[in-house]
């Protein structure tokens, strides 16, 4: 296969105020870089926009190194292996890996994975389309799938509630607590969100949260037995409200912090920890890296899942690495159903 001129790749112009704007990234073209020995080269057909992506664009993370002016934006691919200098991966392979937003990218073949290293991992077309493996088979898979069911358990009967729950994780963490026989409602910021999540993937309740003036008094209403496991993806005013309606015994998973993450400053807010305390919650903090030995397990817990019709998934996609920017934003600011992607057939 011949390669073109270039590799193109979204890099970070200046550091964003706040929500980023699309001058914060810059296209810029380099040449295709040749593999050397025991390096392959990939060919990206989907890049990934995911919320952990803002947190490397500030000048400084509790969550790892941020980058620097100029370099390419930290960020998931999965693609076609065109060139191979390594024994363990052949022309024709499809991977997925953290290898940053760029039409081409080198790796050394490694398949170490944790805190966001540049690992790589094998993907199976034939299980699902490969745009699958940057989404319910991939990280937010994972993610929906530990958090939920190793660490809050939920049971037939419970009540679980799930923020962001139009996005890629909270639409499967959602799903999973079905499959378990919980009453599940899911919060998200549209109309749209909610009939998706409860017309098509079988939530029995939905709220949103821009549109409705008093949480507490819809979570009374949808949860009438109060709030058994809350799968937080968005933490803020939301989560703070949540923990006023949790049962005794209550699991609080606290996976993502998204309404915050673009706050200059975090807004104060008057102390729950005497409602934790007898609730007898259960609050743990998640971190997908974690359970990066177990990741097999969930993805092949979750295709046998999907091959079944017991859950499905959505993705919004945009075309061309040029969108790449736009559509980050976009997922940032709500515009997602489901897992946000790039398409690039535009190589
Ligand atoms: P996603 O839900 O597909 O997309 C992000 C969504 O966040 C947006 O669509 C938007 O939906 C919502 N949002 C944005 N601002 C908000 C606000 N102020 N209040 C409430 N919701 C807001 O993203 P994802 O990849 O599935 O990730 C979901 C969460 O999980 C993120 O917080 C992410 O950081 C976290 N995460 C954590 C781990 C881990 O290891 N801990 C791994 C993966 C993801 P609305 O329309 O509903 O506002």
């Amino acid at each position: 296969m011949a390669l073109p001129n270039h590799n193109r790749k979204v890099v970070l112009a200046r550091r964003p105020d706040g929500m980023p704007v699309e001058d914060d990234f810059r296209l810029i073209n380099d040449p295709v870089p040749e593999p050397g020995p025991g390096e392959l080269l990939v060919r990206a057909h989907y890049l990934s926009a995911d919320p952990f992506q803002r947190m490397r664009l500030g000048a400084g993370s509790r969550y790892g190194k941020t980058l620097d002016i100029g370099d390419v934006i930290k960020g998931r691919l999965v693609g076609e292996v065109v060139r191979s200098n390594n024994a363990d991966y052949q022309v024709g392979d499809f991977v997925e890996g953290m290898l940053g937003w760029q039409t081409y990218a080198i790796s050394d073949g490694s398949t170490a994975r944790a805190e966001y290293a540049p690992g790589i991992t094998k993907v199976d077309p034939k299980i699902a389309p490969i745009s699958a493996y940057l989404g319910i088979l991939g990280f937010p898979g994972v993610t929906a799938y530990f958090a939920l069911l190793e660490v809050c358990d939920p049971q037939a009967g419970e009540t679980v509630v799930v923020t962001g729950a139009g996005g890629a994780v909270g639409s499967l963490a959602g799903q999973l607590a079905k499959i378990r026989g919980c009453r599940v409602v899911g919060i998200a910021g549209s109309d749209e969100k909610l009939n998706h999540i409860v017309d098509e993937l079988g939530f029995d309740a939905g709220i949103n949260y821009r549109t409705t003036p008093d949480m507490l008094a819809a979570l009374r209403r949808d949860c009438p037995k109060g709030i058994d496991v809350h799968f937080d993806n968005v933490g803020g005013d939301i989560a703070h409200t949540i923990v006023h309606h949790l049962a005794r015994n209550a699991r609080v998973v606290l996976v993502g912090n998204i309404s915050q993450n673009n706050l200059p400053e975090k807004p104060f807010r008057p102390d729950v920890t005497g409602l934790l305390m007898t609730a007898r919650a259960m609050t743990k903090g998640f971190i997908v890296y974690d359970w990066e030995d177990r990741a097999d397990e969930a993805r092949s817990a979750i295709a046998g899942w999907l091959a079944e019709g017991k859950i499905r998934y959505r993705e919004t996609i945009s075309e061309g690495i040029d969108s790449a920017p736009a559509a980050f934003i976009s997922m940032l600011q709500g515009g997602n159903i489901g897992k946000q992607l790039i398409r690039l057939d535009d190589l």
